[in-house]
């Protein structure tokens, strides 16, 4: 099989894992327009445009895409057009068929808790209702599991509340607590006994690491890597001395091609993403997508991009 190009049909045959995807980001335009238009139908004040219209390919890649106007899409607008239990379950499920069409077999999922005052349903309901779609949808049909995300923004006490429903909910399937959200914003050395509680209650810890330059301080990165992570997601601005002790540890890399690449978050294009540094250093790696629905990059498609530009074939991948 070795030396057989690694095209798009035979990526997406491959069984994949899937570590690194944001649920809100990864609903795809055509979803967030039945829901636009299911509350349309239903005469909801909506004063939200139509998604195929706001979120066109080049409005998301060449306008949206700096630190200061990227979050804005998730916490407005995905996160109003997504204010109902019924679009968030609606939602959840036609994610949860996106990734198993691409051949995905083994997904963590990643979100982070919100409550809505005005449709009212709590941080446990949100939780709850992810937990029941993935049950409903059969983990033998897709091996799913749900990571809580902590936002950069938290206080201690948000955070905490974060972690106090990860460890409720583990039994149903959550696995782990990330610490994600604008890079540009918040201090995460306040995290500590938040991250401490999860690790000491059997919870893995993912971390997002080095996106911008702003969020990657000698300090900040030490900080995060003291929490004791399990993995660690993009990677991106990394001091030589932090690699060799990420490399040392042996953590495992969550990289995302496209949505650095696109994002502009990385210098180089595709044949210079940092993904052929880590390549060979000996730390697990997976390749992920992040938000899907805005970068429009599959799974398969990540796997076939690090074919094309880092020289694989049908071999290495399938190993
Ligand atoms: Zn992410």
């Amino acid at each position: 099989m070795s030396h057989l190009v690694a095209d798009a049909a035979f990526t997406k045959l491959l069984p994949k894992i899937e570590l690194h995807a944001h649920l809100t980001g990864s609903i795809s335009v055509s979803t967030l327009h039945d829901i636009w238009q299911e509350r349309k139908k239903k005469g909801d004040d909506l004063s939200l445009e139509d998604p195929v219209l706001a979120l066109p390919p080049e409005k998301v890649y060449y306008n949206v895409f700096t630190s200061a106007n990227f979050f804005p899409l998730f916490d407005g607008y995905i996160y109003e057009l997504c204010s109902s239990i019924d679009a968030i379950r609606f939602a959840t499920q036609q994610v949860l068929r996106d990734f198993e069409q691409d051949g995905v077999r083994y997904l963590e999922l990643r979100t982070t808790p919100r409550e809505n005052v005005t449709n009212p349903f709590s941080k446990e309901d949100y939780v709850s209702t992810i937990l029941d779609c993935i049950r409903e949808f059969g983990r033998e049909r897709m091996s799913t599991y749900l990571i809580l995300s902590i936002d950069r923004r938290n206080s201690v006490a948000q955070a905490m509340e974060t972690v106090e429903l990860a460890i409720k909910y583990k039994d149903r399937g959550v696995v782990g607590v990330d610490l994600c959200g604008n890079p540009t914003k918040g201090n995460v050395g306040i995290f500590r006994p938040v991250f401490e509680k999860a690790q000491s209650s059997g919870l893995k810890i993912t971390l997002h690491f080095a996106e911008v330059p702003e969020s990657s301080t000698t300090q900040e990165l030490q900080t995060l890597l003291s929490y004791q992570p399990d993995r660690l997601g993009h990677v991106i601005n990394v001091p030589d001395d932090i690699k060799e002790d990420i490399a040392r540890r042996g953590i495992g890399l969550e990289l995302c091609l496209s949505c650095n690449v696109h994002a502009k978050l990385t210098p180089g294009g595709f044949a210079g993403h940092h993904f052929g540094y880590w390549k060979d250093k000996g730390c697990p790696i997976s390749l992920c997508t992040d938000d899907v629905g805005i970068f429009r990059s599959s799974v398969s498609n990540e796997y076939r991009l690090a074919a094309e530009h880092f020289n694989f074939d049908r071999g290495d991948l399938a190993v």
